[in-house]
């Protein structure tokens, strides 16, 4: 499983893989472990009941799309239909119907944005839920 993550300890962005057996994983720039809240379904390579990096209960899963990069599609398609009679249009909404479908899933934790890639486990998460993450944006705002 491939993870990003921001320290807890030193807000250092990285990315490490992680292999079972789930050993200790460090901070590669404070050397402070990092999935200090594994649970047991996770050392079992079950499920992702809560983030390992921050104990939170609550992770979505969402397409592994670049957004930025769908919008521009988008754009381009839309200006060029007037030169190609819209057909450039078509092959736009085409590109982006194979693109979603090619796309795997990413686990994102609510409260950490920790990402979760290449992994089994990230399928039997829960969507994204608007309510959940209005929550956890809430307690990240009244903290100091
Ligand atoms: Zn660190
Ligand atoms: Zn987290």
């Amino acid at each position: 499983m491939e993870l990003k993550l921001s320290c807890p300890q030193c807000k250092n962005k990285q990315k490490r893989v992680l292999s079972w057996p789930l050993g200790t994983v460090v901070c590669e720039s404070c050397q402070k472990p990092v999935l200090e809240h594994s649970t047991e379904a996770l050392l079992n390579q079950k499920r992702i009941d809560q983030c390992p990096i921050c104990g939170a209960a609550h992770l979505y899963r969402r397409k592994d799309f670049n957004q930025r990069l769908g919008i521009l599609l988008v754009v381009v398609g839309v200006a060029l239909a007037y030169f190609t009679y819209g057909v450039s249009l078509l092959i736009v909404t085409l590109i982006d119907f194979f693109l979603v479908r090619r796309v795997k899933e990413v686990g994102v934790c609510y409260q950490c944005q920790a990402e979760f890639r290449n992994s089994e486990l990230v399928n039997s998460l829960n969507p994204f839920d608007l309510e959940l993450f209005d929550y956890y944006r809430n307690l990240r705002e009244r903290l100091p």
